[in-house]
């Protein structure tokens, strides 16, 4: 490995790539915040780089796949010069831990979404002892505690900001409840001072992340709570959050629209189908007619209230019928904006298993 040991001082350069969702955005800034303590600087060309973080997701098709590919890329652009240290993150990281340093031994480091605090001595352990380390444990309590300790330093104007993360609803499709572990909502308080840093930092936006942000709840402060109070800060101009779940939509955060200066309005709220039957399929816990009450209660408050959505077309199951159902709510509602996707299994969910729809059929809705 081409590390030399202690890394301090030195001017070591880091580059980070990543794939994914905000969320992975905002985790790949942190994790350049914390590796500046041991010395290490961020750069924007690869080839330039030490130290190779590939910030892993899972969500899309092949992700594995297609790590290890990338993985053959950077091999082949350092096979003359000295080989940089290689760390795997993210979701892909918690998913296949182990694993991924059996299959390729280029890789030195395999780091969890929830084990990030550690990833600043995991690095010195893995210099000093040359040791391949692999470090998936859920440990979301501890990583906050580090990370709030060290100060968020996006300069941009518009910064993310990690509320909650988690999830406990198991949609049949998706793996965040396996990657990312059952819902943790940061500390109000935490949150509250990240956002000050970033205000100090110049910061005029904050958009509010969480893989189910309106399930944030913290000694009884809610979403709701947390908009009013970050809004305070005069220099914030903007508030969003993504991404929300219908069944957390609840009446004090319908009403943020009205009593809010900063909330921006539009409502990014995933519906996946217009079909109550492929909802229950999914395992989504809401119905249609719940969902068009929270639009109809929003646009009650502010016509101007735009909606977007994602969507699944041709989830195991889904008829000419269903698909009926979901174009013409996609009518109602006039989304402005989608991610629409035909569906495809992700391993180990309980959809994986399921018998697929014709692929024809799918493309064509
Ligand atoms: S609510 Fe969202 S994050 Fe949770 S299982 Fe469903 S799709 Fe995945």
């Amino acid at each position: 490995m081409g590390l030399k040991k202690n890394p301090n001082n030195m001017n070591q350069k880091i580059f980070i790539k990543t794939f994914g969702c905000q969320m992975n955005e905002y985790d790949s800034n942190r994790i350049y915040d914390s590796v500046k303590k041991i010395g290490f600087q961020k750069t924007e060309n690869y080839e330039d780089a030490n130290c190779y973080l590939l910030n892993t997701c899972h969500i899309r098709d092949k992700a594995k796949e297609k790590v290890y590919h990338e993985i053959g890329r950077v091999k082949k652009t350092f096979r003359l010069k000295q080989k940089p240290l290689v760390i795997i993150a993210g979701c892909v990281a918690q998913a296949e831990h182990q694993e991924m340093l059996k299959r390729e031994p280029y890789i030195d480091l395999v780091i969890g979404p929830q084990s990030y605090h550690k990833i600043n001595d995991t690095i010195l352990s893995h210099i000093k002892e040359k040791k391949k380390i692999e470090e998936t444990e859920f440990d979301t309590i501890s990583k906050f505690e580090y990370l709030s300790k060290i100060k968020n330093e996006s300069g941009k104007v518009s910064s993310f900001l990690t509320i909650q993360e988690g999830c406990d609803k198991f949609c049949h499709f998706c793996v965040v409840p396996y990657t990312r572990g059952p819902e943790y909502s940061r500390p109000f308080k935490q949150i509250v001072d990240e956002a000050k840093y970033l205000v100090d930092n110049g910061v005029k936006e904050i958009i509010l992340l969480g893989q189910n942000v309106n399930a944030y709840n913290s000694e009884g402060y809610r979403l709701s709570d947390l908009i009013l109070e970050i809004e305070k800060y005069p220099a914030i101009k903007r508030v969003r959050y993504t991404t929300s779940h219908p069944k957390d939509m609840t009446d004090d955060l319908i009403k943020v629209y009205k009593d809010s200066k900063k909330i921006m309005p539009l409502v990014h709220l995933p519906v996946q189908s217009g079909s109550n039957k492929i909802l229950d399929l999914m395992n989504r816990k809401h119905t249609i007619s719940e969902y068009l009450k929270i639009f109809d209660k929003l646009k009650e408050i502010n016509s101007n209230i735009e909606f977007s959505s994602d969507f699944i077309i041709g989830y195991p199951g889904e008829d000419k019928k269903d698909f009926k159902s979901t174009f013409e709510l996609i009518k109602r509602i006039k989304f402005i904006n989608s991610y629409s996707f035909i569906f495809s299994p992700r391993p180990g969910t309980v959809a994986g298993d399921l018998k697929l729809i014709d692929k024809k059929i799918s493309m064509k809705r």
